[in-house]
């Protein structure tokens, strides 16, 4: 038998471009008329709107996000006999980031309401770091599926332990803390711009943010080889990691729309919250926090044959993330702070994440609660 066509995808990137076909084109063509397609003035333009928008002093365009955490993590000058305190529930360049600079990552664990680092791992994680002869200098909160992680909490531990703190702000761009925005909520914020984030360009792109001077500086050098104040002067041992002048062009479009955007997926997420807490674990949200919802994820036992009803009915999801990076071939020799990170384990067994996209109706939104409402009666 043939198997039922999904309708209601988990992205629309449609749905925005036609909205905003006119001014990315418009973007794209004065690009192509001025033919700075390296750093050129758009770069600059959208790291101070950047900046604007949340806070940061310095705001330094990248090629990724997994690039922008690469230069972060080489400004800080990491490298062998370092550990970074990494949540082992994220996506695998948190981690791929520390060991690309030769250091060690050591997993932490999440907390179970959020899933964000749990702040009591890390003091653990530290001290296993040590124990296993290394020198921990740093610690990468994720703002998972568009949530900030707990940084009030976090900068105690951190100071507490002389780590530095690098915000891996790839889904949350949008979000606050207690009003102050993702950006300035860390020493350094990195974030993506991959299409299927809440700010997506056309391609890769990614950005660095920071209120430091000195390390903006040491950004903008390694982005482009370690260069000096002149351009033929190598001062670090840098890499090409600079966001391309088309694809900041697309951003300051897609910048227009970009809080109309937040206001309308908070609105999904409130009706999916709404509509489905009776039903399953729906995202726990800090008191204070708001999120970006780069994902609405909700957590079910018997997930994927949840998922599989789901698919059935037309309707897509996606599991962020089925397999928890200490238990990844590629980083499971790397240490974990004690505990066995049981709550990383436990929601990859469970997460489940739903169209939530800014151009679902709301007549879609409600297939989709009432096809979970019935997958998780019938399993549940
Ligand atoms: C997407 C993502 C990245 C990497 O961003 P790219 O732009 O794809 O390199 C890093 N960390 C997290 C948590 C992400 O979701």
């Amino acid at each position: 038998m043939a198997e039922p066509p999904i309708d209601v995808p988990l992205l629309d990137l449609h749905s925005q471009l036609s909205r905003i076909r006119v001014q990315v084109e418009r973007a794209i063509a004065a690009v192509l008329d001025h033919g700075r397609f390296i750093l050129g003035p758009e770069v600059a333009r959208l790291e101070q709107e950047l900046a604007r928008m949340t806070g940061a002093g310095h705001v330094v365009g990248c090629s990724s996000g997994t690039d922008a955490l690469l230069v972060a993590l080489l400004a800080y000058g990491v490298g062998p006999g370092d550990a970074v305190l990494v949540p082992s529930f994220t996506f695998v360049a948190t981690a791929e980031a520390v060991v690309r600079c030769g250091a060690t990552p050591v997993f932490v664990d999440v907390r179970a309401d959020t899933l964000t680092v749990d702040p009591e791992s890390v003091a653990a994680g530290q001290a296993r770091a040590r124990e296993a002869g290394l020198r921990p200098v740093g610690l990468i909160p994720v703002d998972l599926f568009g949530q900030p992680a707990d940084y009030d909490t976090l900068a105690k531990v951190a100071t507490a332990g002389e780590l530095w703190v690098l915000a891996d702000a790839a889904q949350s761009l949008g979000g606050s803390l207690a009003g102050r925005p993702v950006g300035s909520l860390a020493e350094v914020t990195a974030t993506s711009f991959f299409p299927a984030k809440p700010l997506g360009c056309y391609g890769d792109g990614g950005a660095l943010f920071t209120d430091s001077a000195e390390l903006a500086a040491r950004f903008r050098s390694l982005r482009v080889h370690g260069r000096g104040s002149d351009t033929y002067d190598n001062v670090l041992v840098g890499l090409n990691a600079r966001l391309d002048t088309l694809q900041a062009a697309i951003l300051l479009a897609k910048l227009e729309v970009f809080s109309d955007e937040l206001a309308r997926r908070r609105a999904i997420a409130d009706r999916y919250t709404a509509a489905l807490a009776e039903v399953v674990a729906v995202p726990g949200v800090l008191a204070g926090a708001m999120s970006a919802w780069a994902c609405y994820t909700v957590r079910v036992a018997d997930r994927d044959r949840v998922r599989e009803r789901l698919r059935q009915a037309g309707i897509a999801s996606a599991v962020y993330y089925r397999t928890p990076l200490h238990r990844q071939p590629a980083f499971s020799a790397f240490p974990t702070a004690p505990g066995r990170l049981a709550v990383s384990d436990k929601a990859a067994s469970e997460v489940l994440s739903l169209p939530s996209h800014p151009y679902l109706e709301e007549a879609t939104q409600d297939r989709v609660i009432e096809a979970l409402q019935s997958a998780a009666a019938l399993l549940g």
